[in-house]
This record gives structure tokens, C-alpha cells and sequence, in this order.
């Protein structure tokens, strides 16, 4: 069974890579392409021989903007987004009181009463196409946007913070609406099953906490750890470690919870995925500490592959808008990669920072050869910053074309819950069980960073993250 996409002139490398994300890539729908003159998309079944035949159609929003306004705030959703109810009553995730916005294709002024009506066919109100493109392209990243101190942009610029949908998977419920319409007008289609996934990942900026320091620095971690943190253990373990460091002896040392984390994973069938930093700045103004360069931190290249766990790149602070050094440095982890036997079939990682430039860093990754990038959340809060809990292809939309390089979910960040959002440990769990609900609700990914120094010191650190684990693993 093949649709038949009926579609106005323009835009048609957008067009076409959106309606392959949706329909091959997330549906497993087969389709073609044809022009009419509008207005609106149009889909039909060929060979149909229904009477009367079916036909679902579409508003063209995104890809109705004048070439000129490409890449402008005039292609940007209104200021004032509408929430919609579906209106309809159909199978999967999205019942028909449910509210979504409407970023393109319905005026702000006067929106529709819902967003699905069948008459003579089955009639989206919301440009489905061109507010997918929009989100996983991260279109309104590439306009003249504000940036933090590590020139990212921020949660709180970006439309979904505006409109209040940052905590919504927006392009799946939006797949999921095009989805019910098309079954709605051909019952007998099928789609290409998914189910909700878990994918950890750790960022190993700081392998060893004893790593690049000097004596003075080591003890002013060690007053860190008494007046700040308030936690003698810490101290202890930390002043044993650096001790048992002068007889060559790591396993001490309190950032090498690397076997904690895979024993966590491995407890609930994951596989972990360990992103290591070429060079890491532990003082302020100093040469970066080469970590790589560390035989332990080689090692544990090949310990994490022997476990069953993935190895990745994590590129280096700074290194978003350079081929150069991307490529470099992932020649580097190959090189030590090869050397402790590491054998795998796809290579991703992710930015440093979670710095990301646009298509610029998309491009470089795959020219340096990755397959996968997983930089895509937000620093500053949980949430999908790409709209979507589902793996996909990339586009560069300066150069107008698809990539190869895939995007990888990620929603949660360990820094992002204490640090930027100052949540406590309980509230921080009820957050981070909110997302996961989402990816279930929509069959997805929920895409977790935990670093493995940054909140895993403590005991009571290890346990929450474990029952954390535990409680976004459980059968729901
Ligand atoms: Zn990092």
C-alpha cells in the first residue's frame, strides 16, 4: 500500500526529508511524492478502490513561507501559540480532549475548535509536516538567538518554553495525529511497531578525581568536600585514594564509579554508553589534563568494551564549530580504541557542555565519520529539546540536504536537576518520572546522561541513582 503525497511547489528538500522522517523512518509507511497546485497537502492511497475514496488532508504552514522569510522570525510560530483539543476519539495516545499547539499552519487569531475533523475525507488542522521539520531541525536555533556564557541556546528562548511545551514530545504527538487520520481513512494500514526504551549515557569528562591535580588543588577538593559538602567520608575516601595513587592503585579514587554504573545498567538489561573527553580542564587558566593520555583511562576504554558497553566520543570544549579538532580527536579515541581491542559497528558521542552550532556540528560529525550524535537536550532543563523520544536522521539546513549522522533521544541530564533546576532529590525524581512517562506514552526513548563524578559521590548519591534506574526500567 503506497500514499500518494500531494504537495504546492517549494521547499522540496524539506518537504521530502520531513515526509521521509515521518512516514519511512517512524511510520514504516511506503509513499511517493507528486505536485498539485494546492492548497495544503493532500494524501491519497494508490490504486484505491474504495468508494468514495479516501483522502486525509493537511494545512501548509512552514513550507508556505516566502523564500525570502526562510530562516527569519517571520517563519517562526506565533508569538501567542494555540492549544487545540484533538476533538476525535481515536486509538493510541492522544484523546480528544487532549490540548496540543499549534506552532504553523492555523492562525493564532482564529484557531480551529479542534484539530481533527472528517468529512469527505479525514482534515488535520495543524501543518503536521512543517512542525516536525521544525522541531528536529532546530530551526529557531539558527536565527539570530540569545546564547548563554558557553554560547548555547538556551530552554528558556526556545518556543517550546514560551508555548509550554517542553515536557511534550510535540513532533510525536504530532505523528501520532497524522497517524490516527490516516488509519481513520484506510483502516487496513499497518505501522512499524516501537516500544519504549531506556538509553543511558555517561559523559567521562574527569575519570579520576586525582587526575591533573597538584597537592594544593587536591586539598582545597578535600576542604570542598568538609565545608561545602558537609561530608567527612568524601574527605576520607578521597585523601585514601590519593595515597594508595603514589603505589599506581586507582580503584579508590572517587570518580571511578565506572563499574558501579555498568553494574547499575547491566541489573536492569541496559547497555551504558561511555563518552571520554580527549583533554579536560581541572584549574582554571592551566593546559587542559590530557585524560586519554592516562594508561588507567585507556584501559577503562577496554574495560567498559569488555563489559558489553558502548565507547563514544565525547568532543572537546570548544570543538562545536571545528572539523579539525572533531576529527581529531575521535582519530585519537580510534586509535586507543583499537589498541584495547574495541570492536563496534556505530560510533556517536556527544559535545562537551552539550555545545552545539546549528548544522555546523551536525556536518562536522559526519565528515569526521560518527554515525550518531546525542548533544540534543537542554542544559538548563529536562525536556525535548528536538520534540521528539525517537531516534533520526539529521538535515543540514543551511546546505539544504539530509545527513547521515542520526540524532539520538535525550531528555535528562544529571547537572540539569541539582544544579540548574536546584530540585530536591524527591522532586528531582518526580521530574525525571514525568519525562519517562512521556517517551512510554508515545513508545519512545527516554535519554538519560549521568556523569560519572558529578552527583554519584555518595552513598546516598549511588542509591538514588540506582532506584532511579530502577524505577524508569520497571514494567509500566
Ligand atoms: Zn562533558
Amino acid at each position: 500500500m503506497t500514499l500518494v503525497v500531494a504537495v504546492p511547489d517549494g521547499y522540496g528538500a524539506e518537504r521530502r526529508y520531513a515526509l521521509d522522517v515521518v512516514l519511512s523512518e517512524w511510520l514504516g509507511l511506503d509513499w511517493r511524492l507528486v505536485h498539485h497546485a494546492g492548497p495544503g497537502v493532500r494524501i491519497t492511497l494508490a490504486d484505491d478502490t474504495s468508494d468514495p475514496a479516501g483522502c486525509v488532508t493537511l494545512p501548509d504552514g512552514l513550507f508556505a513561507t516566502a523564500e525570502d522569510d526562510w530562516l527569519t522570525p517571520t517563519a517562526l510560530p506565533p508569538a501567542d501559540v494555540p492549544w487545540v483539543p484533538v476533538g476525535t476519539t481515536f486509538e493510541g495516545p492522544l484523546r480528544a480532549d487532549d490540548r496540543l499547539p499549534v506552532l504553523h499552519g492555523a492562525p493564532a487569531a482564529d484557531p480551529p475548535s479542534r484539530l481533527v475533523t472528517a468529512d469527505d475525507g479525514v482534515h488535520l488542522h495543524v501543518d503536521v509536516l512543517g512542525g516536525v521539520f521544525f522541531l528536529i531541525t532546530r530551526y529557531e536555533e539558527l536565527l539570530d538567538a540569545p546564547r548563554d556564557r558557553y554560547d548555547r541556546f538556551p530552554a528558556a528562548a526556545s518556543v517550546a518554553e514560551r508555548a509550554g511545551f517542553h515536557g511534550l514530545p510535540l513532533a510525536d504527538a504530532y505523528v501520532e495525529l497524522l497517524w490516527a487520520a490516516l488509519q481513520r481513512a484506510w483502516p487496513r494500514l499497518t505501522r512499524t511497531p516501537s516500544s519504549y526504551q531506556v538509553l543511558i549515557t555517561h559523559d567521562v569528562d574527569d575519570p579520576l578525581a586525582t587526575l591533573g591535580r597538584t597537592p594544593a588543588l587536591t586539598a582545597r577538593q578535600l576542604a570542598a568536600d568538609l565545608v561545602h559538602r558537609r561530608d567527612p567520608g568524601l574527605a576520607a575516601r578521597r585523601a585514601r585514594a590519593v595515597l594508595t595513587v603514589r603505589r599506581g592503585d586507582h580503584g579508590p579514587d572517587v570518580n571511578n564509579t565506572f563499574d558501579f554504573l555498568m553494574d547499575v545498567s547491566e541489573r536492569h538489561g541496559l547497555r551504558s554508553a561511555f563518552y571520554f573527553l580527549s583533554h579536560n580542564e581541572v584549574r582554571a587558566g592551566a593546559p587542559p589534563c590530557h585524560v586519554l593520555g592516562h594508561p588507567w583511562v585507556r584501559d577503562l576504554v577496554g574495560h567498559v568494551h569488555r563489559r558489553g558497553h558502548e565507547v563514544g566520543l565525547h568532543a572537546g570544549f570548544g570543538t562545536y564549530r571545528d572539523p579539525e579538532r572533531t576529527r581529531s580527536e575521535l582519530t585519537a579515541l580510534r586509535a586507543i580504541a583499537d589498541e584495547q581491542g574495541v570492536r563496534q559497528e556505530v560510533w556517536g558521542g556527544r559535545q562537551h557542555y552539550l555545545q552545539w552550532g546549528g548544522p555546523v556540528t551536525w556536518r562536522n560529525w559526519e565528515a569526521a565519520g560518527l554515525d550518531y550524535d546525542c548533544t540534543l537536550g537542554w542544559a538548563d532543563r529536562i525536556g525535548f529539546r528536538t520534540g521528539t523520544c525517537r531516534e533520526y536522521p539529521v538535515f543540514d539546513l543551511e546546505e539544504r540536504k539530509p545527513l547521515r549522522l542520526r540524532e539520538r533521544p535525550f531528555q535528562v541530564m544529571d547537572v540539569t536537576l541539582a544544579g540548574y533546576l536546584g530540585l530536591t532529590p524527591d522532586a528531582a525524581m518526580d521530574a525525571v518520572l514525568a519525562v519517562a512517562r512521556e517517551c512510554r506514552r508515545f513508545q519512545g526513548t527516554l535519554g538519560v546522561l549521568w556523569h560519572n563524578d558529578e552527583v554519584l559521590r555518595t552513598g546516598r548519591e549511588k542509591r538514588w541513582y540506582a532506584d532511579l534506574v530502577a524505577a524508569v526500567t520497571a514494567a509500566g
